[in-house]
């Protein structure tokens, strides 16, 4: 593995990060993280903003085909996740944009790809995820909402929850049952692509932790899609379930928002005095700093490890997983660090008092999505048994 990279790779990083800075600045007071996006007008309005940016620049298309709009590498799209989270810019349709398009390209028909990529590019469609289900969650595939097929459409009924930002996009992707008589649960399922303005939607706010408007649960009462809206073939929905899950890639943006904390907290300590001493002078503060860095450039050579795995298409099954767990956790260690370290000045997100715009204390708050959302942890650690260890499956 060679991490030099090519002096046009290094140009064209510069200007990710020059743009991304740039975007910054333009952030609405108190922005953090994806939550932000989703959890009030202003944030919203800063995310499309951004990903109009990125889109006419062709970034939010850069590793697809050249028919579609691609121009560049995985390798571009890594470094691009990078600048984008070490300056916590949103832009990019986590849904749509990572996790949709890659797997319209790999499993769905021409006109699919034709009816779908292009507004997913230029950001003219936001989307959604309605898989889960308040009886499916790590058990998705004895999910019960119900795809009945009539004539040219299918009529949906059923709920579904913990749907992120549901509230703002324009369209979802979702996977249903379509055979309740299939010898195994997951031969049942298909996933299909649903415009959330079809009549028999209802959206309704699932109150997060600090009060916020993220997350919601949605109930489909004979709603109506278009068949030709399937992705793949009927009852097949699984792999394409599970081949979007493995788009979730290698994490880099996660893990360079760490830098930018780091970086941050070095600062802070260095700058905040205790008793007549800098912070950076108490021997814990110091070690547990340490710690924390060595185990975000541990985490970030796996991250690079598994990017370029990707790109020469030779990443194993847990490589994600193992991942996930590893900077999920690490950024739930450095959300405690950082509201211990501020100690009452960590909890007061919403007052002048407030350090860092209230960054670290709201950061506390969402950490906790990235052990759960997307398979949890536990089950991370399941995938790595079956697959990594060959260890015999429980049932
Ligand atoms: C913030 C947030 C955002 C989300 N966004 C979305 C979204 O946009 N769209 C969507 O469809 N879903 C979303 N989800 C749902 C998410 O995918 C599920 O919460 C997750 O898969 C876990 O399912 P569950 O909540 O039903 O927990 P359960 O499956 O009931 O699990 C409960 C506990 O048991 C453990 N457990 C379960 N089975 C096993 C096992 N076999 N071995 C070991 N441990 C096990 C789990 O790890 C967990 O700790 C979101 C969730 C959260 C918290």
């Amino acid at each position: 593995m060679d991490f030099k990279l090519t002096d046009e790779q290094v140009k064209l990083r510069q200007e990710f990060f020059d743009v991304c800075r740039e975007l910054e600045k333009l952030k609405p007071a108190g922005f953090t993280g994806l939550e932000s996006t989703f959890g009030s007008d202003e944030g919203w309005q800063y995310h499309l903003y951004c990903g109009k940016e990125f889109a006419k620049r062709g970034w939010t298309t850069l590793d697809w085909p050249a028919e579609y709009g691609g121009h560049g590498t995985m390798m571009d799209r890594v470094f691009f996740a990078e600048a984008r989270g070490y300056h916590d810019v949103p832009g990019v349709d986590i849904f749509g944009v990572e996790m949709l398009a890659p797997t319209i390209l790999h499993a769905a028909s021409d006109d699919i790809k034709k009816r779908f990529l292009p507004g997913i590019a230029k950001m003219e469609t936001t989307w959604g995820q309605l898989w889960s289900e308040p009886n499916a969650g790590s058990d998705l595939a004895s999910l019960a909402t119900a795809a009945v097929r009539k004539g040219e459409y299918y009529v949906l009924n059923g709920q579904k929850t913990w749907s992120t930002g549901c509230h703002r996009v324009s369209w979802a992707c979702a996977v249903v049952r379509t055979n309740p008589n299939a010898e195994k649960k997951h031969q049942g399922l298909t996933f299909l692509l649903l415009d959330m303005k079809t009549p028999g939607i209802t959206v309704k706010l699932l109150k997060y932790m600090d009060r916020g408007h993220y997350y919601n649960e949605v109930f489909l009462d004979d709603v109506h899609v278009p068949a030709n809206n399937v992705v793949g073939k009927e009852n097949q929905g699984w792999a394409v379930t599970q081949m979007l899950a493995g788009f979730e890639r290698s994490n880099l943006g996660a893990i360079m928002c760490m830098q930018r904390q780091i970086e941050d907290l070095v600062k802070f300590c260095n700058e905040t005095r205790l008793s007549d001493k800098p912070v950076s002078s108490d021997r814990v503060t110091r070690n547990r700093l340490a710690q924390i860095a060595c185990e975000l450039e541990a985490a970030r050579c796996l991250a690079y490890r598994i990017a370029d795995a990707q790109n020469k298409k030779e990443m194993a099954p847990f490589d994600a997983s193992a991942v996930k767990i590893i900077s999920g956790e690490l950024q739930a260690r450095v959300a405690h660090f950082a509201t211990e370290l501020f100690g009452p000045y960590g909890q007061v997100r919403l007052s002048r008092w407030a350090k860092y715009d209230g960054f670290y204390e709201t950061w506390y708050h969402h950490q906790f999505r990235l052990n759960v959302a997307m398979g949890t942890n536990e089950i991370q650690r399941n995938i790595i048994a079956w697959n990594g260890l060959n260890l015999p499956r429980m049932k």
